[in-house]
């Protein structure tokens, strides 16, 4: 029988098709060829090929936007919202607009095109993640803007148009839907049983196991029970926090290895596979609450999204959250 499974804070149904009984081998990621990679706009030595730098973390007495930085966030050559001008909200009639006002930024995060983040070590990833903390912390002075997502797209099935290994930044003057979604979700189990769900979901996933991917003593990673894809893993704080840029220094280390042992399990059960990872906290306006829970969601691009999942919102994976945790835990030591 397929099992319907309700997300406790958005209330999203997914079906779960556990029949298939499907092995990791049943999901065909594109062949890559390896070749040498080539340096492009985000290697060392071409900095001059991108627009000037944001942030940088460099040697000691080397200029901006020359050689001497791991890891550099530059603004996007082609950025979905701007950040000079009024936001100027109005109405037409009925429908509601306001100009684009936001930011979109590219943080590279390594000056070698062959690097990623599965492969640096574990400091260089802690850097990156602090360059994250950096950038919400600038932004978030800018009183136009209510949300800030950091995200991730490796390969092209994920959106990656650049094979050097980054990630982006954007932020809105409007809290997007899916946030809203999870604020309102996690809201209502507050405002009934007094705890914020995420932490009630950690409590759960480490004593139960099944779902388990891996523990630290600063975070966990799981997948999580309503899971909409294959190999949707969710890695989250152990402590409650609703806000990213809160984390300190001596819990990025925790982080970092979390992220990245994650991502090599990944990798190791489905070599090259594309995905998508982002982190959700809080909106801009209300850091502070105790019901949300910031956290990095991975999902892997292993199957299609088609005229069901559109029409309905419904999700069908056909990858038992249960299963897919055992294989992602069996790879630890591999
Ligand atoms: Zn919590």
């Amino acid at each position: 029988m397929p099992e319907l499974r309700k997300d406790p804070i958005t209330g999203r149904w997914v079906i779960i098709a556990i029949e298939r009984a499907m092995r990791p081998s049943d999901f065909k990621t594109k062949e890559i060829v390896e070749e040498e990679p080539k340096a492009g706009p985000f290697s060392e030595g071409n900095e001059s090929q991108t627009p000037p730098e944001i942030l940088s973390y460099r040697t000691p007495g080397t200029a901006p936007n020359t050689p001497g930085w791991w890891v550099r966030v530059i603004p996007n050559k082609f950025p979905a919202l701007k950040i000079e001008g009024d936001l100027n909200r109005r109405g037409i009639g009925m429908y509601d607009m306001m100009n684009g006002i936001g930011a979109h930024e590219v943080i590279i995060e390594s000056p070698h095109p062959a690097d990623s983040l599965e492969n640096l070590s574990v400091k260089h990833v802690e850097d990156i993640l602090w360059a994250f903390r950096d950038r919400f912390l600038d932004l978030r002075k800018d009183a136009r803007l209510k949300y800030i997502i950091v995200f991730k797209n490796k390969g092209k099935e994920a959106g990656a148009s650049l094979a050097h290994t980054h990630s982006q930044l954007i932020a809105t003057p409007v809290v997007p839907k899916t946030a809203k979604e999870e604020l309102e979700g996690s809201r209502r189990y507050y405002d009934y049983k007094e705890r914020c769900v995420y932490c009630d979901m950690v409590a759960q996933e480490i004593g139960d196991k099944q779902r388990l991917v891996l523990e630290n003593e600063g975070f966990v990673a799981f997948v999580p029970f309503a899971s909409i894809v294959p190999f949707e893993t969710w890695i989250l704080p152990k402590q409650h926090s609703s806000d990213y840029a809160e984390i300190k220094r001596s819990e990025i280390s925790y982080l970092a290895d979390a992220l990245q042992r994650t991502l090599k399990m990944l990798d190791t059960v489905i070599p090259n596979v594309p995905y998508n990872f982002y982190i959700h906290s809080a909106p801009l306006d209300n850091l502070r609450l105790p019901y949300y829970h910031w956290h990095i969601e991975i999902v892997p691009r292993l199957t299609q999204t088609a005229g069901f999942e559109w029409g309905t919102g419904l999700y069908i994976n056909p990858m038992s959250p249960e299963n897919a945790a055992k294989f992602l835990r069996k790879t630890e030591g591999k």
